[in-house]
């Protein structure tokens, strides 16, 4: 991870209570243009952000992993769903397969990237979520994930920046 990297999810921790807040009263009330100010903030964040000097989202957290990811993988790894689930994964808490700890177990440590990229879950896709329609039913996750992803901290401490203008 790179020193600005580093800065970005200080500042979002230093930033932290102002932040949940803000997020707080957007649950209850958001913005109707909540979803443009995070997918603004998402753009501009991704434009500069190298995930591959950073790789702390696949170092750090699992993805969910659903049928279809673990069919896809299987077929792709030629080996039986089973035997994909006793090698690398668990079954959550809230009862969803996840891998079973990190670092993932196809992230190559040396340079950050995927190795199985072209068939990863759909939810490594999708992270870290900002650009997401209906942003205000996913704000705890994206709280969290400010302290995991360098972007999602730089995003939540410009909107919620932005957010300080009359609404
Ligand atoms: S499958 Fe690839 S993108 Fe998903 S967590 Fe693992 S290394 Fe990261
Ligand atoms: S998505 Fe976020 S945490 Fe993951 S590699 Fe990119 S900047 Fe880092």
């Amino acid at each position: 991870m790179t020193d600005e990297q580093r800065d970005a999810l200080q500042a979002a921790a230093t930033a932290q209570r102002s932040i949940k807040a803000q997020f707080q009263k957007w649950k209850r009330k958001p913005p109707k243009d909540l979803d443009e100010r995070f997918h603004a903030a998402h753009e501009a964040a991704f434009e500069r952000m190298d995930c591959l000097t950073c790789g702390n989202c696949c170092r750090t957290t699992s993805p969910i992993i659903r049928e279809r990811d673990l069919d896809r993988l299987a077929k792709h790894l030629r080996v039986k769903p089973g035997a994909l689930i006793d090698a690398h994964l668990r079954m959550d808490e809230d009862g969803d397969w996840v891998f079973r700890g990190a670092p993932c177990p196809f992230l190559d440590l040396e340079d950050n990237r995927c190795s199985v990229y072209e068939h990863r879950p759909q939810a490594c896709r999708e992270y870290p979520h900002t650009d997401r329609k209906h942003m205000a039913g996913i704000l705890p996750l994206t709280a969290r994930n400010a302290s995991i992803c360098p972007a999602v901290a730089e995003v939540v401490v410009q909107v919620t920046g932005g957010a300080e203008r009359p609404q």
